[in-house]
């Protein structure tokens, strides 16, 4: 298969997960971004795109080492952040940033342990991702929040931005997809058993 031809099947991929995560409600808007590597390149959603809709034309192409723009559209404001991510995770080739409700919510109450936030009351969290870190509330998009993901991210596998969203990395698209699944999906059991007893499992 030739780099072209590659490069177009990920981006047909990127805008079929951003249309799932629209669809269920995990990218209201134009809110989340996502961005994948390919050679010595970012591809990541252009500024003020509708998951919803996107398009392979709605990627904005810039250089892996000092972020200027190659081709395409103006870039999402969260790509420093991306940028973070892929040099705190070297092996993944694939970073999703969303505001899907229940790790909203998650990141709304205080937590004790905050680069272990959720506990554990299944497996698969821990499976496919590991632990989740909180990262202090800065402005989305913000020089100030670049530098907090940067102090606080090497703390955790995958993170949630206080007061904002989820931010994952994966080996590919899909395994970054399928761990953004499972933090939001680990948030609405913790956050529905509030207040109950239920029992965690073991570490
Ligand atoms: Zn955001």
């Amino acid at each position: 298969m030739s780099a072209d031809a590659i490069l177009t099947e990920k981006k047909e991929l990127a805008c079929w997960i951003a249309r799932q995560l629209f669809e269920r409600k995990m990218g209201p808007g134009t809110t989340g971004n996502l961005s994948f590597r390919h050679e010595d390149k970012i591809y990541i959603t252009a500024s003020g795109t509708c998951f919803g809709r996107l398009t392979p034309e709605d990627f904005s192409c810039v250089d892996f080492n000092n972020l200027s723009l190659w081709d395409g559209k103006k870039p999402s404001k969260e790509l420093p952040l991306h940028k973070i991510a892929y040099e705190l995770c070297p092996e993944d080739t694939a970073v999703i940033h969303a505001h899907s409700t229940y790790a909203v919510l998650w990141s709304c109450l205080s937590h004790e342990n905050e680069t272990d936030c959720i506990p554990q009351y299944t497996p698969y969290l821990k499976m496919t991702l590991g632990t989740v870190g909180l990262i202090p509330y800065a402005k989305p998009g913000s020089e100030d929040l670049f530098d907090q993901f940067k102090r606080y991210a090497p703390k955790s596998d995958g993170w949630i931005l206080k007061n904002h969203g989820p931010v994952v990395t994966g080996s590919t698209l899909m395994k970054a997809f399928g761990r953004l699944e499972e933090l939001e999906e680990n948030c609405r059991i913790v956050w529905e058993l509030q207040g109950k007893n239920g029992n965690l499992i073991p570490d």
